[in-house]
């Protein structure tokens, strides 16, 4: 384990910090100082124990626990971590999953772990939950795009990104681009754009540009 801390993510949204085998969640940061963090001890039920950890490395302790630590703990979050991000990342078997994650535990890390179906489940799961991506559009006009997509943010500025967005007799056309790239077009006098499949922005953007482009639906961005 790093002398500082680490960070350990066992779930999507959830991470821990990890800290002489204790584990804490995230409460908050300093007001005064944003790269301050408050982390507060994982049994927050139990035990009041409190930290400040700054740029990912453990500060101080300001509020003791009031129990022991547990390595054995720690190590199966560790490995459940591990095994979560392995379903989702990989087209490993998960008995292969398992095996790499789990490989030779203590009694007391196996202790600590869910059992085998349980984990089994929960690859499973993970799986699922990866491969979740919506359903093809039907028509151009049904594809709706995604909020966070109509927006850019450039130097900590956010800028409309969907510059126009238009159906006329079932036909779409999308364009996508800053007011910038726009400015910069016309002073060039450049008339062409530059027509990307949006593989490069998303899946389901894909699938909708391959499918229809050309006849009914039709993206632009620069
Ligand atoms: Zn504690």
């Amino acid at each position: 384990m790093a002398e500082g801390g680490e960070f350990l993510k066992t779930q999507k949204d959830k991470e821990f910090f990890v800290h002489e085998n204790h584990l804490y969640t995230f409460n908050s940061h300093s007001k005064r100082d944003p790269d301050l963090h408050f982390y507060v001890c994982a049994e927050r039920k139990i035990c009041k124990g409190r930290i400040h950890v700054k740029n990912g490395e453990f500060v101080k302790e300001v509020t003791p626990h009031t129990h022991l630590a547990d390595a054995a703990k720690v190590q199966a979050k560790r490995a459940i971590g591990y095994c979560k991000e392995q379903a989702a990342s990989s087209q490993d078997a998960t008995s292969k999953i398992l095996q790499d994650g789990l490989g030779t535990q203590s009694q007391a890390v196996a202790g600590a772990l869910p059992s085998l179906p349980a984990m089994k489940r929960m690859i499973q799961r993970q799986r699922n939950a990866a491969q979740n991506v919506p359903p093809d559009p039907k028509t151009a006009e049904a594809f709706i795009i995604p909020e966070e997509y109509k927006f850019v943010r450039i130097f900590e500025r956010e800028e409309d990104f969907l510059h126009f967005d238009k159906t006329e007799e079932g036909r779409r056309i999308v364009i996508f681009t800053t007011k910038k790239n726009l400015e910069l077009l016309v002073r060039v006098k450049f008339l062409g754009v530059i027509v990307f499949t949006f593989a490069v922005i998303a899946t389901n953007f894909a699938s909708a540009a391959v499918g229809e482009r050309g006849k009914t639906f039709i993206f632009y961005a620069f």
